[in-house]
């Protein structure tokens, strides 16, 4: 086998190909444009174009695709070969930096929310520099993002990009305030761990509910689920690790540094964290990551389940998303620092995330929302639908002193005078690391765990940049007008700490008392649904501030408005619609055979006996007919539901119908199903069980 580091980014177009393959003028000044964010001149994306060309020829590439991600939530790409006709009739494989730097997929079939009418069917994408173009099998993929004809955002990558630029510009007026003038960029970064199920991929193709929407519509709960926490961190079975192996081989060949992989807490449930980079980086290779996840598992007749939550009754899976902001020159800016100036800056940088996530409490809710992670937020292992912030006991105690001039009851008693006094030291890694918190701080990050396993890191990530980007922006108009900044900083921070410690929670996140005080005593939002949440992307707030920070315009937060919600409807009705496809064509033909055979075994036995009361089988027949019953009932109400939400004309509404009158009657329905699933004979049952799907790999 090869060794890693030769292996490692070998299908990548990165640095280090480009120093050797790009003449030293081509590749200072490409290097420049992207620093600058300049755009690139033609001549420049030529040669760029030439050289991406031939590294990829070299190694077997045919194609080459602009990839970008659409609101579907998936990337997409559109092939083109290199071949164009020589004068002397064959072929040369060539690629020009016309063709680099600007695309134009026929778009009208991807969502747009009015944004593009469908007549105008040209969108364009645009390469971004600062994500390296790299190989799958014979393609070559251009990161890019994807805009209409007018210039608005279509995709994830072109806001998220902008957020970052926000956080950067405001940021750095801080940095010039601690007198840092040495700093040409501030960064965020970020490190997504990535939860997923692994099932067999026999026992999937058995289940329409999981090849239709990903999840488990129906299913019994088996005598064992993960009740004796088993599974958390046990040894990885063969076939598992024959999959990570693979798995991990091919990661690296992207460059994507996959470092950590473990059994999560639901059987058959597996964690991989990957190291953190710059977060539109970690965003593209998150989404590369889940596709080649589903690709290796195929070939292991595995089938990787990205899905928030494809069992019922077992953990969720949910992508932990680390975040924080650092300097070009490497400092990290939510590491605690070792002098006064330095705590000052940290405590700063820190107000403004705590701020930041009082005050867009709900874009961060919504930045999550699906129909998927619907099941996950609030429900037993996960955490709440409420944000608030773990901020650790020393962290807080340290506020706690600011906020009333007291002494700080840490190892020496005194009283902190921020930028003049050294701050008592935390430890990095509080002993009381919390695994309920939905946004927690952990040394030098903060870990937001809403995050669904199935999502794109771009809307947390955006929502997150541009509200601490306001949060900043507030700060230094404040203290570039002071006449003390020392005076003012200290003021401001105390003043923040007041007006914001609502939203810090260092207790267990998943108590109901909690949810209580957290709504009724604090004020916070418990926004449960994909459509509670949803309804708050056009608030008055949320549209200046995201506009102001540059980072969306008004039209595009209402087309975002409405994809969302019309992802949630159609999410939910093709659930909806497979359940009762699943119930007519399977589940009641599977219950009514079973009572067909039981009625036999009465007519058998009565020939045998006369006088036998067959009261086993009358009592199963009773249940299983007043339980088909009711299912057919369900079905059939469900259908009706269904009837009348296609007969909604506004989004709006359909999504209220869905959450309000489809949801409850689903559930309704699934629980008759699997009351029959527990009566009937193994054999006549028409799927793999739950049992089947999570121990069986
Ligand atoms: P923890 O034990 O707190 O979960 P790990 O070191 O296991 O921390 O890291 C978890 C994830 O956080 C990894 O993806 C890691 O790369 C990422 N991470 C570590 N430091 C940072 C940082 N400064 N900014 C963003 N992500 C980080
Ligand atoms: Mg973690």
């Amino acid at each position: 086998m090869d060794l890693i580091p030769d292996v490692f980014a070998s299908n990548v177009f990165d640095d280090k190909v480009m120093r050797a393959r790009l003449p030293e003028k081509v590749y200072q000044s490409l290097h420049q444009t992207i620093e600058d964010g300049s755009p690139l001149n033609p001549e420049l994306a030529n040669a760029v174009a030439s050289a991406m060309c031939s590294w990829a020829v070299e190694k077997g590439a045919t194609h080459f695709t602009h990839w970008f991600q659409p609101l579907t939530g998936i990337t997409a790409e559109k092939h083109d070969s290199f071949i164009n006709p020589s004068p002397d009739g064959r072929a040369i494989m060539e690629f020009s930096g016309k063709e680099l730097i600007k695309g134009e997929p026929d778009a009208s079939s991807f969502p747009s929310g009015g944004l593009r009418a469908t007549f105008e069917a040209r969108g364009y994408t645009a390469w971004d520099p600062t994500s390296y173009a790299f190989l799958k099998g014979k393609t070559l993929c251009i990161p890019t993002a994807f805009c209409s004809y007018g210039g608005e955002a279509l995709d994830k990558k072109t806001p998220l990009l902008r957020s970052m630029e926000a956080l950067n510009r405001q940021a750095l007026r801080i940095l010039r305030l601690f007198g840092n003038t040495d700093v040409k960029r501030v960064i965020t970064n970020v490190g997504p761990e990535q939860e997923y199920f692994l099932v067999d991929r026999d026992m999937y193709l058995k289940r329409k509910d999981l090849i239709y929407t990903g999840r488990t519509l129906f299913g019994a709960k088996p005598p064992k689920g993960q009740e004796l926490d088993d599974h958390y961190f046990g040894s990885i079975k063969p076939r598992v690790q024959a999959f990570m192996e693979e798995l991990n081989q091919e990661l690296w060949k992207l460059g994507i540094y996959a470092k950590t992989e473990h059994n999560e807490v639901a059987p058959a449930q597996h964690e991989l964290a990957v190291i953190y980079t710059t977060t539109n980086v970690a965003t593209d290779k998150n989404q590369l990551t889940m596709e080649i996840m589903k690709k290796v598992a195929r070939k292991h007749s595995l089938v990787c389940l990205l899905h928030e939550k494809p069992f019922a009754g077992v953990n969720g899976s949910g992508k932990h998303n680390n975040w924080s902001m650092s300097t070009n020159t490497g400092i990290n800016l939510l590491s605690p620092g070792e002098t006064p100036h330095e705590n000052a800056q940290f405590l700063l940088f820190l107000m403004a995330v705590i701020q930041a996530v009082d005050d867009y409490q709900d874009l961060l809710r919504l930045s999550v929302a699906s129909a998927g992670n619907d099941h996950r937020l609030g429900a037993n292992e996960a955490p709440p639908a409420v944000i608030s912030i773990f901020l650790g006991d020393e962290l807080t105690a340290v506020l706690d002193a600011i906020e009333k001039d007291a002494p700080y009851e840490g190892a020496e008693r005194k009283h902190i005078r921020l930028g003049s006094d050294v701050l008592p030291r935390f430890p990095r890694d509080t002993t009381d690391r919390n695994r309920t918190s939905p946004f927690a701080f952990t040394g030098n990050k903060f870990e937001f765990r809403m995050v669904g396993s199935n999502d794109s890191i771009a809307c947390p990530n955006m929502m997150l940049n541009a509200a601490v980007a306001d949060a900043l922006m507030q700060f230094a108009d404040e203290l570039e007008k002071a006449e003390s900044f020392n005076d003012c900083l200290h003021e401001l921070i105390k003043r923040t700490i007041i007006a914001h410690k609502r939203i810090i929670f260092n207790g267990n996140g998943y108590e109901d008392a909690w949810i209580q005080e957290a709504v009724n005593r604090r004020g916070l939002l418990n926004l449960r649904t994909t459509p509670d949440a949803l309804q708050k992307l056009l608030d008055e707030k949320n549209i200046r501030m995201l506009t102001e920070q540059g980072v969306f315009a008004e039209s595009e937060l209402r087309s975002r408005y409405e994809i969302q919600l019309e992802n949630y409807v159609r999410t939910v009705r093709i659930e909806a619609l497979t359940m009762t496809d699943m119930t007519r064509k399977e589940i009641l033909p599977a219950v009514m055979a079973y009572s067909n055979a039981a009625a036999e075994g009465v007519s058998k036995r009565k020939t045998l006996d006369p006088s036998a009361a067959c009261a086993y089988e009358t009592k199963l027949l009773k249940r299983l007919g007043a339980l088909s019953d009711s299912i057919d009932q369900a079905a059939e109400e469900l259908e009706k539901d269904i009837t009348e939400l296609d007969s909604l004309e506004n989004v709006t509404f359909q999504s209220v119908h869905i959450r309000d009158i489809i949801i409850p009657k689903m559930a309704e329905l699934r629980t008759a199903c699997d009351e029959a699933e527990t009566l009937t004979a193994r054999s006549y049952w028409p799927f793999p069980t739950y049992g089947d799907l999570l121990f069986g790999v």
